[in-house]
């Protein structure tokens, strides 16, 4: 059962201060907007809650959240969290003129991937402004956008605004381990039209720092790792009989680095090809139209597939990632253990990638068996034409003539446990940052202050243009 939070009760007598901004903030570096800078407030606050797995701080976080959105208008009792071990998930209901449609979804997780002070410049949980950005972890993934959602409908609560339907806060608690949270919250709010995710998606700013091109995520690649071992009698060094398991496995590792799985050309990933070409370098654009016109093109799928930044695009890949083996210098070895690991093409499912390794591998000796993660097949979300038309006005208005393409990522997000029940799931983060600025999971994780207050628009001509 959800539980409340008490202290929100509490709360509610006492008026909320937003408090002074920690970091010290050069004039220019101050948002304009009201939006702006209440998203640097909850940015501020929550990059300050170390929200790592196993440190029981997720509750602490959505009772902050709680607190700001009561405050700014939401009915306690709209607002719940539920525990789950020691995170948990955060659901906050934004009444809307049809209470019997099927809510929107608006989704972004609490949690963080762990920071170890001593390998950070600055203290990962003391966010720091510094040349135009916040550091901290989850500056970037995903507390950023997560203050953006919260103060664009905070924002829209207090004018007044009424979508046409409920409108749905949903933040989970363990995105970056379990996602349990994630898995626990889907079940709970179950039917849904919409799952708009703050955590996929995002504009690219070229190095000069200007808007290049705009992603809607759509599908995601499955994350599958496969376990492949072999034992031997081993022996005496000196004395090497007719099989050897190192030699068998590194055999067997050389055919899987060497395989291609065959070409995959989705509708999602042919609007890709179509509306990335217009963008890529010379030599790739080509490519790009001529496998998204003909997926059978051997010499596109050639050219795409020499570059890492595409080859996850066009099929499911595999490749060896650990190995172990061994047990002296001197004695044959008994037993050899690889790990390879898959990114599979959303519709592909686990068994066939299994069956398919089997028959490249070809050698009985080996066996080979999928490493349960708690990760779904993944499926792709057909393209809404509201949703990109929402997403278009949204950008344009920020941005315009931007190009919009939908793409799918290389790794799992929260999305797939909608996806999965059927919900499509589009991810529409409103951050905007260059490349090399992406620190995500990474040292000195950081946010570009400038995409707050256009980023607080995006979201709420997002939300207004759907929910009108
Ligand atoms: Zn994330």
């Amino acid at each position: 059962m959800p539980f409340k939070m008490p202290s929100l009760t509490v709360l509610l007598a006492a008026p909320l201060a937003l408090g002074p901004l920690s970091p010290a903030l050069a004039a220019d570096e101050t948002p304009a907007t009201p939006g702006g800078q209440e998203a640097l407030a909850v940015l501020t606050e929550a990059v300050a809650v170390p929200t790592v797995e196993g440190r029981g701080q997720v509750p602490v976080l959505a009772d902050k959240l709680a607190r700001r959105l009561i405050a700014a208008g939401f009915a306690p009792s709209d607002v719940q969290f539920t525990p789950v071990g020691e995170t948990g998930y955060l659901i906050a209901r934004y009444p809307g003129r049809d209470r019997k449609a099927l809510p929107t979804l608006v989704i972004a997780h609490m949690d963080v991937v762990e920071a170890k002070p001593a390998d950070w410049e600055r203290d990962p949980f003391t966010p720091v402004i510094e040349d135009g950005y916040l550091f901290g972890r989850g500056a970037l993934d995903n507390k950023g956008d997560l203050a953006m959602v919260m103060a664009a409908v905070m924002g829209l609560h207090r004018a007044g605004w009424v979508p046409a339907h409920d409108l749905i806060l949903a933040f989970s608690g363990d995105e970056e381990t379990q996602m349990a949270t994630t898995a626990a919250m889907a079940k709970a709010l179950g039917k849904a039209d919409l799952v708009l995710n703050a955590d996929a998606g995002a504009g690219t700013l070229d190095a000069s720092g200007k808007p290049f091109v705009y992603e809607v995520q759509a599908g995601e690649k499955t994350y599958g790792d496969y376990t492949l071992t072999i034992s031997d009698p081993g022996g005496h060094s000196s004395r090497p009989g007719k099989t050897n398991a190192i030699a068998a496995m590194s055999a067997a590792m050389e055919k899987i680095w060497a395989y291609h799985f065959p070409v995959q050309v989705s509708p999602l990933t042919k609007a890709y090809l179509e509306g990335s070409a217009a963008s890529a370098p010379a030599e790739v654009a080509g490519a790009m139209r001529a496998l998204a016109a003909n997926p059978t093109d051997a010499e596109a799928a050639a050219t795409l597939s020499a570059r890492p930044e595409y080859v996850g695009v066009i099929r499911t890949t595999c490749v060896p990632t650990m190995i172990a083996g061994g047990h002296a210098p001197n004695a044959l070895p008994q037993s050899v253990s690889a790990n390879v690991n898959c990114r599979i093409f959303p519709g592909t499912s686990r068994a066939a990638v299994l069956d398919r390794l089997t028959k490249v591998v070809d050698n009985p000796a080996i066996h080979i068996a999928f490493t349960e993660n708690g990760t779904l097949e993944s499926i792709e979300s057909p393209l809404r034409k509201d949703v990109l038309h929402a997403v278009e006005i949204a950008v344009h208005q920020r941005s315009p003539g931007l190009t919009i393409v939908p793409g799918m990522s290389a790794g799992a997000t929260d999305s797939m446990h909608f996806r999965s029940r059927g919900i499509p799931a589009f991810g529409i983060s409103a951050t905007y940052m260059r490349a090399q600025d992406e620190f995500a999971h990474g040292l000195n994780e950081r946010l570009p202050l400038a995409t707050l207050d256009p980023g607080v628009k995006q979201w709420q001509t997002v939300l207004t243009t759907l929910l009108k």
